[in-house]
């Protein structure tokens, strides 16, 4: 019998307890460790925070699907991880803490034969300077209760415009190297097709702000792509679809100190600048959380499980950009000390950045970092499961195996809410992460596979994709069939 235990109840740690749970006889324990009981499909957020749907429609409480599906559930936060036991036993363990109920406080020591950290990003509010959802006018749809607030707060501003007030409005990046400006793209889409509902949106100026050097870089250096029987950057889509919405942009801009209603930013040509706004979403840095690792002995070996994310199988060897390679992306997540651990999707520090890093004049490292997306999450998160699965059963080598380097991503941004009056922008990029090898002549990406489209189409997709994800996350009959 073997025990794995998963930490967090996100896209990948989700993804990985089903299919471990599907494939694996009774006799083995599959454990889920996450602080919300909640399963939130976070891809909606977008709608929430425009307050075209309502948090109960993007999310299901995990402990009685979990019971029904015979998979353990412990509503805690993991601290500590001691992969080697302690002085008082062999086992492998990660010390956890309970967060609600009558345990909330208490801790325990959770032994596993096979652990999966799926603790995704530490949303890092507090490395920008002011930056906390719901203060200075700020906001965040990085989770549903923030997209709930961010909509509250629209919502006021809308009814004041309404009033005959003017306002500006501002959505990006609120750190040098954030990284998910495509759900900030999504968002200001979305925003802007909102004020138009409201008939408000020669009342508001619209500013993306953002730490790419040009549109529609989104941390993957840009994309050259197909557009219907055209060949074209991302930079230009993006700019022809912010021209069309009248939305204005700010590039190259590291936002270090947020105050009431006045984002500060640094420039790469090493400006101190600031924009003011009546509203604004700000993606925030994301980190590792922290954790730290002792040995059996109880010294730090933090440094063999983490680099601010988990380590995994990923060429680390600092490099120059010139020499960045797509084989120095992980293929198996397995971490190289320890080799029952494992940390698919956000956890698992990546060798570098895709885009090119900026480096301001005066020092400031301003550059997004790269994105993980939902897509690649779920099959990461599938290939660890596959590869427990095969161990289990005897088998010595990792045979499931998947790079960011042969794995696409579909960016499919809804731009405004409703069956007709919907409209959607796709970008779908093969590679993620760019083979100049293979792909020497189309920077390093395959086109045809990757393209972008406008329209109502990408609209309805986004659509059945909420619906279909949220059915496979609750586990109905054949959710398997649906793919990651
Ligand atoms: C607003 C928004 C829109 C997005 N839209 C899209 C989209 O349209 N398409 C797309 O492909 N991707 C999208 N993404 C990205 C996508 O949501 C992420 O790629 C995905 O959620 C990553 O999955 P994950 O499981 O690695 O991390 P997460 O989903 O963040 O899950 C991490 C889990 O770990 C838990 N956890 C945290 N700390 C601990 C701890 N100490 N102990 C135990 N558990 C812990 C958390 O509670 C959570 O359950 C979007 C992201 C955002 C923020």
């Amino acid at each position: 019998m073997s025990k794995i235990v998963i930490l967090g109840a996100g896209i990948s740690g989700h993804v990985a307890a089903a299919h471990l749970r599907r494939k694996l006889s009774k006799e083995h324990e599959v454990l889920v460790v996450s602080p919300n009981s909640n399963y939130q499909w976070i891809p909606s957020n977008i709608w929430v925070g425009i307050g075209r749907m309502k948090s109960d429609q993007i999310l299901f409480p995990l402990p009685p699907l979990y019971k029904k599906k015979n998979i353990n559930f412990k509503q805690a936060l993991v601290t500590t991880f001691h992969p080697e036991g302690d002085a008082e036993t062999e086992s492998a363990f990660v010390k956890i803490k309970y967060v609600n109920g009558q345990q909330k406080g208490n801790t325990e020591n959770v032994t596993y034969d096979y652990l999966i950290n799926a603790t995704g990003p530490k949303l890092a509010f507090d490395m920008t300077e002011g930056l906390n959802p719901g203060t200075n006018k700020a906001y965040s749809v990085c989770t549903y209760s923030h997209a709930e607030h961010a909509w509250h707060a629209l919502d006021d501003l809308i009814q004041q415009m309404k009033q005959g007030k003017k306002a500006k409005i501002l959505i990006g990046t609120g750190h040098a190297k954030s990284t998910c400006q495509g759900a900030a793209f999504e968002y200001i889409l979305n925003v802007e097709q909102e004020l138009r509902r409201h008939n408000v949106r020669d009342q508001a100026e619209v500013i993306w702000i953002a730490n790419e050097y040009q549109l529609g870089d989104f941390g993957m250096d840009g994309v050259l792509l197909s557009y219907g029987d055209n060949i074209m950057k991302s930079s230009e889509m993006v700019e022809m679809i912010f021209e069309d919405r009248g939305i204005k942009w700010i590039l190259g801009a590291g936002v270090n100190k947020i105050e009431d209603g006045i984002a500060h930013y640094e420039t790469l040509d090493g400006e101190y600048k600031s924009e003011t706004y009546d509203f604004a979403m700000l993606i925030p840095a994301f980190s590792g959380h922290g954790f730290k690792a002792f040995d059996k002995n109880n010294e730090d070996i933090t440094e063999k499980l983490f680099k601010g994310f988990m380590l995994v199988d990923a060429d680390y060897t600092p490099k120059p950009y010139e020499e960045w390679s797509v084989q120095d992306w992980p293929e198996t997540y397995q971490n190289p000390s320890y080799n029952n651990i494992f940390a698919p999707g956000i956890a698992f520090a990546p060798p570098h950045a895709i885009s090119k890093p900026r480096v301001s004049k005066n020092g400031t490292s301003i550059s997004p970092a790269p994105p993980r997306t939902g897509m690649p999450s779920g099959i990461t998160a599938k290939l660890v499961a596959d590869n427990i699965i095969d161990i289990i059963n005897g088998k010595k080598d990792l045979h499931h195996k998947g790079s960011l380097g042969n794995m696409g991503a579909a960016c499919i941004a809804s731009a405004g809410y409703g069956m007709t009056k919907g409209s959607g922008v796709s970008i779908t990029t093969y590679p993620i992460v760019p083979d100049y090898n293979k792909y020497p002549n189309t920077q390093g990406r395959k086109l045809g596979k990757t393209f972008g489209e406008i329209g109502l189409a990408g609209h309805w997709l986004k659509f059945a994709l909420h619906y279909a994800f949220i059915y496979k996350a609750k586990m109905k009959p054949f959710w398997w069939l649906i793919p990651e």
